[in-house]
C-alpha cells in the first residue's frame, strides 16, 4: 500500500516512519520498517495501527536501528491475514535480504513451489516472500541468473520472472549503500535531497525533505545511493526517467 525507502545522512528509521505516517490516508492493516543497521538487517512489522509498530519499536529499543539505509511499508492486504507474520518487510531465511511490496505477485503459486522444492521455509502466507527468497538465491549465487554479489541484477533478474502489478523494494545486509526498487504497473518515485535519496510510491512521503522528483516509467529498476540514482529497464539498459518538481503543497 505504502513504501518508503532512504538512502541518505539521516537516522533511516526516523525518516521512514515520517514518511509512513504521511501516507497513513491510503489506508493500510499492519506497518514494518527495515534498516541497514551496519552489519545486520534490524527489522520489525506490526499488525495494527503505525502507533502499534511505534509501540513495539520502544519495547525492543530503537538503538539497535541506528543507520541511515532503510525502508517501511504499509500493508493492504491480498494475500494472508493481516496479522504480524504477514506484515512487510519479508525477509530470506537468514534475514540478509528485506523486502517490501505494493501490488500482487499474480504467479506467486508456481514460485513458491519452486522455492520449497529447492528447501526454502516460508515464514509467511504472502506472495511479497517469494520475491525476498528470489533476490536472496539470485545475489548468493544459487540460481542460474548469474547475477551473484550484484543487488540490481539479481532485483531485475527476479522481476523478469514475476508476472502481475509490483512495487518492490529492496535491501540487503551486505550493500549498506543503497537500495533497490522496481515498478510494474503500480508507482514508484523517487525524491533527491542533499546527500540523500528516497523512493517512495507517493511524492507524500518525502515532500517536507525535497520536491525534485523522478516519476519511474514501467518496468523499470531503480538503484538510489547517497549521491542520486541510476535507472534500467529489467535487462539493465539505461531507461528513460521523468524529471520534475512538486508545486503543489500537501
Ligand atoms: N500482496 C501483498 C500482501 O498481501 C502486498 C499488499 C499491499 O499492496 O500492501 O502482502
Amino acid at each position: 500500500c505504502g513504501i518508503v525507502g532512504y538512502v541518505g545522512h539521516r537516522q533511516a528509521l526516523d525518516v521512514v516512519l515520517d514518511g509512513l505516517r504521511r501516507l497513513e490516508y491510503r489506508g493500510y492493516d499492519s506497518a514494518g520498517v527495515a534498516v541497514n543497521a551496519g552489519d545486520a538487517l534490524a527489522v520489525e512489522r506490526k499488525a495494527g495501527r503505525l502507533a502499534n509498530l511505534e509501540a513495539r519499536l520502544d519495547e525492543v529499543g530503537r538503538e539497535g536501528f541506528a543507520g541511515t539505509t532503510g525502508m517501511g511499508h504499509t500493508r493492504w492486504a491480498t494475500h494472508g491475514p493481516p496479522v504480524d507474520r504477514n506484515s512487510h518487510p519479508h525477509s530470506d531465511m537468514t534475514g540478509r535480504v528485506a523486502v517490501v511490496h505494493n501490488g500482487i505477485i499474480e504467479n506467486f503459486v508456481a514460485l513458491r513451489g519452486e522455492l520449497e522444492a529447492v528447501g526454502v521455509e516460508f515464514a509467511s502466507d504472502t506472495d511479497t516472500e517469494t520475491a525476498a527468497h528470489l533476490v536472496s538465491r539470485a545475489y548468493s549465487g544459487l540460481d542460474d541468473s548469474g547475477t551473484k554479489g550484484d543487488l540490481p541484477a539479481s532485483v531485475r533478474a527476479v522481476c523478469r520472472r514475476l508476472e502481475g502489478a509490483f512495487t518492490l523494494v529492496v535491501t540487503h545486509a551486505d550493500e549498506p549503500d543503497q537500495v533497490v526498487a522496481a515498478r510494474r504497473s503500480s508507482p514508484l518515485v523517487v525524491g533527491l535531497g542533499e546527500g540523500e535519496t528516497f523512493v517512495a510510491s507517493d511524492v507524500a512521503a518525502f515532500i517536507e525533505h525535497t520536491r525534485d522528483a523522478v516519476e519511474l516509467g514501467q518496468d523499470q529498476v531503480v538503484v538510489i545511493t547517497r549521491d542520486g540514482y541510476d535507472v534500467t529497464d529489467f535487462h539493465g539498459e539505461p531507461a528513460p526517467v521523468k524529471p520534475f518538481q512538486v508545486t503543489w503543497d500537501l
